[in-house]
């Protein structure tokens, strides 16, 4: 099947992503469905040399598995139209970070040592994210998924106050092979929000899973000025460490490679 190259909508990739209510979702694209080869089928029925007949998988099979992928990954509508590409990497850092992504995109497997992203908001930590998390459903049909912590801790009470799922919605998180978890360190560093965030990252440690993390605050001994945490209008600068526990941060820190963007209030996405 060679996909239509000529086509303005999809650009050749098939498929189209757009909002869906929360989340992003992605489409077979106007030049592929009805799918030209199988006329949605799923499958290719063809004679060859030998006389005899073969029933195959269509090659459009592998396109509907990724966008299956793409809309399990719970990226944020906002960001469905954001690639590591467009990132903007104007810094030495943030340079470095999208190399980083962009090596990922390309050779990035289960169990490759994820990325940990400290800066201020507005520097293009979450474009960053669900960016690479495209990609890798997208283009690589791999299975990943994207949470806010605040919104899983929300999320997992909601379920456990209805008796439903909440140990569902764990399992996704302890499992999924990327996970990009973003907002680390926005919630009460304790309680069972704690909870809930060390048994997310232990389990994903002991099994070897790849996590990517951004967060707001700074790591103990990185660089002082540019980062503010949201309580340092209180006179209080938190690292990561003290927001998360010594446990959850040593883990973080042994299977993520950091990286620290001093921006301030401005996009690394353009
Ligand atoms: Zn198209
Ligand atoms: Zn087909």
């Amino acid at each position: 099947m060679s996909p239509d190259l000529d086509c303005k909508r999809c650009g050749g990739h098939g498929y189209t992503t757009l909002p869906d209510g929360r989340h992003a979702k992605a489409e077979l694209c106007t030049c592929r469905s009805p799918c030209p080869e199988c006329k949605d089928d799923l499958r290719v029925v063809e004679r060859r040399e030998d006389g005899r007949v073969y029933v195959t998988p269509c090659a459009c099979t592998g396109l509907r598995k990724r966008i299956a992928r793409y809309r399990a990954a719970g990226i944020p509508a906002a960001f469905h139209g954001k690639t590591v590409e467009q990132l903007q990497a104007r810094t030495k850092e943030e340079q470095a970070v999208k190399r980083w992504l962009l090596d990922f995109q390309g050779g990035g497997a289960p169990g490759s040592k994820g990325l940990l992203l400290v800066g201020n908001p507005g520097v293009g930590k979450t474009h960053a994210l669900c960016g690479l998390l495209r990609f890798l459903s997208l283009e690589r049909g791999l299975e990943a998924r994207y949470v806010d912590s605040f919104q899983l801790l929300h999320d997992l009470k909601v379920a456990f106050d209805q008796d439903s799922g909440s140990a569902e919605i764990m399992e996704v998180f302890c499992r999924v092979p990327f996970l990009a978890l973003d907002e680390l360190g926005k919630t009460r560093p304790e309680g069972w929000q704690h909870q809930v965030l060390d048994q997310i990252v232990s389990r994903r440690y002991d099994a070897n899973l790849t996590t990517f993390v951004a967060t707001n605050y700074g790591l103990p001994g990185g660089p002082e000025a540019p980062l503010q945490s949201p309580r340092e209008d209180l006179g209080l600068r938190e690292t990561l460490d003290r927001r998360v526990g010594a446990r959850i941060f040593s883990r973080l820190m042994e299977r993520c490679r950091p990286f620290i963007l001093t921006g301030q209030d401005r996009r690394l996405a353009g």
